[in-house]
């Protein structure tokens, strides 16, 4: 009987490797197919097979692209490319990765939430977004964060194995440094991930918690996970997170008018952080669907921000590329909000 190729996108070279050599693979054409398949796009033998992605609905605002991505089963997920300029002015692009189908989390600002849970990823299907985006858009993709749909730390065997993929010498060889995380704040799967952070070659993976609020109060109304872990509990596993002496963990702020933009909001929210080493993202809101918030306007974004950095804070604004796209945050949803199947 012949057997099924392996399905190499959720494999790390070593286990590759491993499979080959029960098929009577010598090692060194293990590797060479391996990273041929990672580094061209096509492993070129017939025991290596790629997962069935094929690319749907793309959308483009300027430079970033939103990719509709129909998997084996026909779910849908998305991802996108951010173009961002490094310090050194090279282009740079960013690919936002999706872990899951929908989001169980149900933070009310997310137009992803509305979707309910539909099922989480494979490892390999969610190294198929970088594939497709490396290899059929012809993109190179510079850093990677997990923040597309779905919460990455509910499915977190699986974003593990992605990053060992993503961080494999053998593979897309994407230094840690540049592979970030981003969680609404689960405080067990932060230690984990913290353990993962240790390794030798992941030092120095990137955490970023979507914090929201400044205080348990407004983050509880926004955020249902701030029921069950609240922010003193939130904090204590950020203290604990491995920052090294050049990192820092990124708590991102959707910036809502009249829900936690007060000035009081700044100070809380100044002394909650201030004894992590952090930097803020202040993201404006982004319009979404029938919920009842505008955007804030640009000066109520920089009087938050102001008063923040008074209270001693590390503060970035972050652009809102890709709005006309729902490619900005917490906007990725599908098509067709509910249903993530085509
Ligand atoms: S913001 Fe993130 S965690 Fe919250 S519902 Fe949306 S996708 Fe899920």
């Amino acid at each position: 009987m012949t057997q099924k190729p392996i399905d190499i996108l959720g494999l790390t070279c070593r286990l590759c490797v491993r499979l080959a050599a029960a098929r009577g693979v010598p090692r060194p054409e293990a590797i060479a197919a391996y990273r041929r398949a990672f580094r061209t796009g096509r492993p070129d033998v017939d025991w290596i097979s790629l997962p069935q992605v094929t690319i749907g609905e793309s959308l483009a605002e300027g430079n970033t692209m939103k990719l509709g991505l129909t998997l084996g089963d026909g779910r849908e997920t998305e991802c996108v490319v951010l173009p961002q300029s490094s310090r050194t002015g090279r282009p740079r692009n960013t690919l936002c990765l999706s872990a899951q189908i929908g989001c169980a989390r149900g933070c009310v600002f997310c137009q992803t939430a509305r979707m309910g849970l539909v099922r989480s990823l494979t490892a390999a299907e969610i190294v198929a977004q970088w594939h497709t985006a490396r290899f059929s858009l012809g993109t190179d993709i510079s850093n990677i964060v997990f923040m597309g749909m779905g919460e990455p730390l509910d499915n977190l065997d699986e974003v593990i194995q992605a990053i060992r993929i993503f961080a494999d010498h053998d593979g897309p060889a994407i230094p840690a440094s540049r592979i970030s995380v981003s969680t609404v704040g689960l405080p067990r799967s932060i230690a984990r991930l913290a353990t993962l952070a240790k390794e030798p070659g992941l030092r120095r993976l990137g955490l970023a918690v979507s914090l929201n609020a400044p205080n348990d109060e407004v983050r509880s109304r926004l955020m249902p996970v701030n029921r069950i872990a609240p922010m003193a509990v939130l904090r204590e596993a950020m203290l604990a997170w491995p920052v090294g002496n050049r990192g820092r963990i990124l708590i991102e702020y959707v910036l809502i008018p009249g829900v936690n933009d007060a000035p009081e909001h700044a100070k809380q929210l100044g002394d909650y952080l201030r004894p992590l080493k952090c930097t803020l993202n202040v993201i404006p809101y982004n319009p979404t669907g029938d919920l009842p918030w505008p955007s804030p306007r640009p000066e109520q974004v920089g009087r938050f921000i102001d008063r923040v950095i008074d209270y001693g804070i590390l503060v970035k604004r972050r652009r809102t590329i890709g709005r006309s796209i729902s490619g900005a945050c917490g906007q990725l949803a599908g098509r067709r909000v509910g249903s993530g199947v085509r």
